[in-house]
């Protein structure tokens, strides 16, 4: 059998099919798809329709489906000529491999493939996209395998919404271009607007070269709207797609432009009430699925017309006043521009929760700080109640010096005062000798004060001060304090000051403290040695920006597993030792900026070395309750 015999034999079956069944499963034939378009590749109606039709049959096809695509490229290309390549192309290609099922998008393309379906596709069923049902159909009824859900895009109800919008409308200019196809949409709309409401005046811009039309466009007065279909030519033979002719309308309109296209929307036209291609496409592909799944075409139930939705562009509506609350909610708003906080939404969550973190933060370290601050403040009054504790602690080691130091003149002045009385009762009377003991008197009284006097600054609780202070003063102040001591234990107490006075800024008690400290253990350390050992050298020496105080002996030393220990609270070596002294020498001294050490060699000497910071002009007078 000839290819052509077979393809007539074939015919006869799907024929014979159809008048039995009212239409036939597609098995059997071709397993792909193939799209016929009324227009170029390019057109943006077609782009939606194929992706529609692509997403609809990608997600429900058993197996992978392919599709073919073929363009009419109308109204470009026309004419007998034409129409035969085409069917001789499509023919030729696909005699020996027919596909499953044709999907005509457009009104071109359907009427194309009504006329040739017998030579081209015998018995395959057609499904048809986009079409425009206001469009006069070549055969009435349609072959039953000839199915789709034709389009009516709602001119009226698009119109309605814009004077609903633009109350104040006058007069509505119809643009229309020059094809057969433009001159349809023209007489369609000149029958539309013959039933607009009294009131408005329809005008009608068909066919006018690029020039004019713009330039009429521009001129257009308020209260005035354009709608408009598009065009594929204008009255100076200029080609275009409608969506590129919107596009040209919009631009230069004085007024709102209206459509019949979803794919206006981003062009500069506010938008229209219509059916969207992609829905278009993704309707075509569902039926393809049903189809290809076996069902026949004239058992499918199909929705009668392409369901219409108010499609806007944001941007243009509030352009033309038209308020947010106005647009309907089941409208498609496109060109929305993002709220901040759709746009930064990440990115301001990420900045709040770093800021709150920080904040947190921040609150943390400040608590941290004022209970730091509370501790030190805390620490340094314990450390100042520790070191009056000491100083008690010296008083009662220096008791008996004290003692004696105040029994001396107290004696002194008693013997004086016999003397006086003896002198009395003798009758000797002398003024002078008389005036010479009350002058011994006054002088031991004097010295015995003294000694309270010194002992009751030692030992008074005081708030810690730190104002400048002549070391060497300080310094001899606190010898005087232990000298009894000293004489009392036949100990030299030796003090060699500094060349040249040295203002340091501190505490004068509590260096004082840290002299006499020194100095008792040094007097231990020499307590039981013979007399040539029994001196202790007090010394000061000032350096470039420091002055060291240093107090030697040549006791009995330290021994050197004990010397990293020295500091340490609680280490004594005494009977009766609290091993606080050296602990506390050592708060004080770093207290006021400076560092403590010892050396030592055993059994010779022991040198206890103290370095102080000597004040900063900028100091002065500078004083700080702790
Ligand atoms: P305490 O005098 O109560 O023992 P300190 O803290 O004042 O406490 O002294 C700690 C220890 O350091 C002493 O027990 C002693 O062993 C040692 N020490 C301090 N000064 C001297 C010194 N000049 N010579 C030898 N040992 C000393």
């Amino acid at each position: 059998m000839t290819p052509s015999g077979a393809r007539r034999a074939r015919s006869a079956i799907v024929a014979l099919c159809l008048l039995m069944a009212g239409g036939c499963a597609v098995a059997g034939h071709g397993s792909f798809v193939l799209v016929l378009y009324s227009n170029g590749r390019l057109v943006p109606g077609n782009i939606d329709v194929e992706a529609g039709l692509r997403s609809a049959i990608d997600s429900s096809a058993k197996r992978p489906v392919q599709i073919f695509s073929e363009f009419l490229d109308r109204p470009e290309f026309v004419g007998e000529a034409y129409e035969n390549t085409m069917t001789t192309y499509l023919h030729d290609k696909y005699a020996d491999h027919p596909p499953a099922v044709v999907v005509a998008v457009a009104r071109d393309s359907l009427d194309f493939v009504l006329r040739h379906r017998e030579a081209l596709f015998p018995g395959v069923p057609v499904v048809h996209s986009a079409v425009f049902a206001s469009f006069p159909t070549p055969l009435r009824p349609m072959p039953a395998d000839v199915v789709g859900v034709p389009v009516d895009y709602d001119i009226g109800g698009t119109i309605e919404q814009a004077l609903r919008w633009h109350p104040k409308t006058e007069r509505i200019y119809f643009v229309t271009g020059s094809t057969p196809r433009d001159r349809q949409w023209d007489a369609l709309l000149r029958d539309k607007a013959a039933r607009l409401g009294g009131h408005l005046q329809p005008e009608f811009l068909a066919g006018l070269p690029i020039d004019d039309l713009t330039a009429r466009l521009r001129e257009l007065a308020a209260g005035s709207l354009v709608f408009t279909p598009g065009f594929y030519q204008s009255g100076d033979a200029q080609w275009f797609s409608p969506r590129d002719s919107v596009e040209l309308i919009a631009q230069a309109s004085a007024v709102p432009v209206y459509g019949t296209f979803s794919t206006f929307v981003g062009t500069g036209a506010v938008g229209g009430r219509v059916p969207r291609f992609e829905a278009m496409g993704r309707q075509a592909g569902e039926i393809v699925n049903s189809l290809l799944g076996g069902a026949a075409a004239a058992s499918l139930e199909l929705p009668e017309r392409m369901p219409n939705t108010l499609n806007v562009d944001l941007r243009q509506t509030r352009r033309w006043g038209i308020s947010d609350a106005d647009i309907p909610s089941d409208a498609v708003v496109e060109f929305k521009q993002p709220t901040f906080w759709e746009a930064y939404r990440t990115a301001a969550l990420i900045g709040a929760t770093v800021i709150l973190l920080q904040a947190g933060l921040i609150a943390a370290l400040m608590l941290e700080h004022r209970r730091r601050r509370k501790a030190e403040v805390a620490l340094v009054q314990r450390g100042s109640e520790l070191a009056h504790a000491s100083r008690l602690a010296i008083a009662g080691e220096l008791t008996a010096s004290i003692a004696h130091e105040i029994n001396q003149p107290l004696a002194a002045i008693l013997a004086n005062t016999e003397a006086a009385e003896l002198m009395l009762k003798s009758g000797h009377r002398s003024a002078d000798e008389i005036g010479s003991i009350l002058a011994d008197i006054r002088r031991d009284d004097l010295r015995a004060s003294d000694v309270i006097a010194r002992l009751r600054a030692l030992l008074a609780k005081h708030t810690i001060a730190r104002q400048p202070l002549e070391l060497n003063e300080a310094i001899a102040q606190g010898c005087a304090l232990i000298e009894g001591e000293a004489r009392r234990r036949s100990i030299e107490l030796v003090m060699r000051p500094s060349t040249n006075p040295v203002q340091i800024v501190g505490d004068r008690i509590q260096i004082q403290q840290v002299l006499i400290n020194l100095v008792l253990n040094a007097m231990d350390a020499v307590d039981n040695l013979p007399e040539p050992r029994r001196t202790i050298v007090v010394a000061i020496a000032e350096r470039a920006d420091s002055v060291s105080v240093t107090v030697s002996d040549r006791g009995h030393g330290i021994a050197p597993d004990d010397l990293p220990k020295l500091f340490d609270s609680f280490f004594s070596t005494k009977r009766r030792g609290m091993g606080l002294g050296l602990s506390i020498t050592r708060s004080i001294v770093e207290a006021h900026g400076g560092r403590i050490g010892a050396a030592s060699t055993p059994g010779e000497s022991t040198v206890f070395h103290v370095e102080l910071p000597i004040r900063v002009e900028a100091h002065a007078g500078h004083q700080e309750r702790r």
